[in-house]
Order: C-alpha cells, then structure tokens, then sequence
C-alpha cells in the first residue's frame, strides 16, 4: 500500500501521479511497480453500435401503426363520439411518408418522396372531411391546393438537381417558386369562395418576387457584380 508523500491521500498501486494533487509517485522500495500495475478502471472505451437504419424503420413503423391500432380501438369502444380516429390514422400515415425516405429508403428519388407526401396530404384531408360529409371543401379546395404545393415542390426540386445550382440560382427558383405558390393559392381559393378569379394581396408577393428574380438574374449574366455577391457572400 502507498500513500501520497505530499498530501497523504491512498493511492492505487498502479498510480504514476497522486489523482488529488498530481504529485508524481516514486517508491524507491518498488521502483517500476507502477508500469506493471493494472489501472483500476478499464483502459479501452467501448463503441457504442451505431442504430441500424432497418431497427429505426420497424420503430417508426410500428410506433405509428400501434398509434393508429390504438385510437381505432378506443374510437369503437371508449369515445365513441365521431369518427376521430380516422384523423389520427391520416395522421400518422402523413407522419410516416414523410419519415420514411429520411429513416428507410434514404435512396429514394426526391420526386417520388414529394409525390408520395402529396397523396399523404390529401388522405388526411380526406380523413378529415369523410366523417363531417362535408366533400365540397375536399375536392374543391383540399384537392387542387394539394396538387398545387406538390407540383410546385417538385419543380423547385428538378431546377435544384438539374440545373445550375449556386447561391443566387437557388434564390432565383425559390423565390419564383414561392410567387407561383401564393398566386395559384389565392386564384384556388378565390374560385372555392367566390367563383371569380381575381388577383389581390398575391399581386404584391408576385411584385415583390419579380422585382427579386431580376435582380438575381441581372446578377448572374454580370460577371464582375456576380464575383462582388460572391465575395462578399463568401461562397
Ligand atoms: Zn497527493
């Protein structure tokens, strides 16, 4: 047994320094004792496995299956005011579509993925409608603004893969993205309401994001101002 010649406190046979005070440890009676000594503590770390990809898919699988199963149940036994569950089911199929190609299938195409979150969308709005018996503001307006994000998302998704892609670029589809978004929202919406297209407060984004998309664009057909936003944009 050793002790620390400087603040007295026991130390493990394996102990080149005092854990207190770090003063170094040297019996002259032992010498190299240390060396051999096993440390008390295990000198290697354990690697924690990393989650399989397939273990995460059957998690969320059956986590929302059960979720699913589960207010089902309870819809026909417990609370059996209105078809709720039916909500929670469109629920949990938008959840898991749009988990799916992050945890499952990481390889799917982006298009497919949209497409896919799309028609999850409108099952869920069609849950939503189903019970109320109200179609008329499915098909009328639930349907078309799904078909319109989805088709909008999915042009913004080819110009990014296929055409040139940097910072001013992507700003360029975004914001033209976004302008045709709030147009053909408010036209959907205006035909849902009152039969009458007419543009109102998606002029002004339309405007807003014109003036934007020129921009960008005089900015990319003029080298010198193009290096100047690159420079100081750093990228
Ligand atoms: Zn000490």
């Amino acid at each position: 047994m050793s002790y620390c010649v400087n603040c007295g406190v026991e130390l493990d046979a394996s102990a080149k320094c005092c854990p207190l005070c770090s003063t170094p440890v040297w019996n002259p009676n032992r010498p190299g004792e240390a060396a051999e000594a096993k440390p008390p503590f295990p000198t290697q770390k354990e690697l924690v496995e990393p989650v399989r990809r397939k273990d995460l898919g059957i998690l969320l699988t059956m986590v929302t299956l059960a979720t699913a199963g589960i207010c089902g149940v309870l819809n026909v036994l417990v609370f059996r005011e209105g078809s709720w569950s039916l909500v929670v089911l469109g629920a949990c199929v938008l959840l898991w579509v749009l988990l799916e190609p992050v945890v499952i299938h990481a390889g799917q195409s982006v298009y497919l993925s949209l497409l896919y979150d799309g028609a999850a969308v409108v099952f869920l709005l069609y849950m939503i409608t189903f019970p109320a018996g109200d179609g008329g503001w499915f098909g009328g307006l639930g349907v078309p603004l799904a078909v319109l994000v989805t088709g909008v998302a999915e042009l913004f998704a080819f110009c990014v893969k296929k055409l040139p892609r940097s910072f001013l670029t992507v700003s360029l589809y975004f914001f033209t993205a976004a302008g045709l978004l709030c147009a053909g929202i408010e036209l959907l919406i205006d035909r849902f309401l009152r039969g009458a297209i007419q543009l109102g407060w998606s002029a002004v984004v339309l405007t807003v994001c014109g003036i934007l998309d020129i921009a960008f664009i005089t900015m990319l057909s003029r080298r010198r101002l193009r290096n100047c936003v690159r420079r100081r944009l750093h990228f």
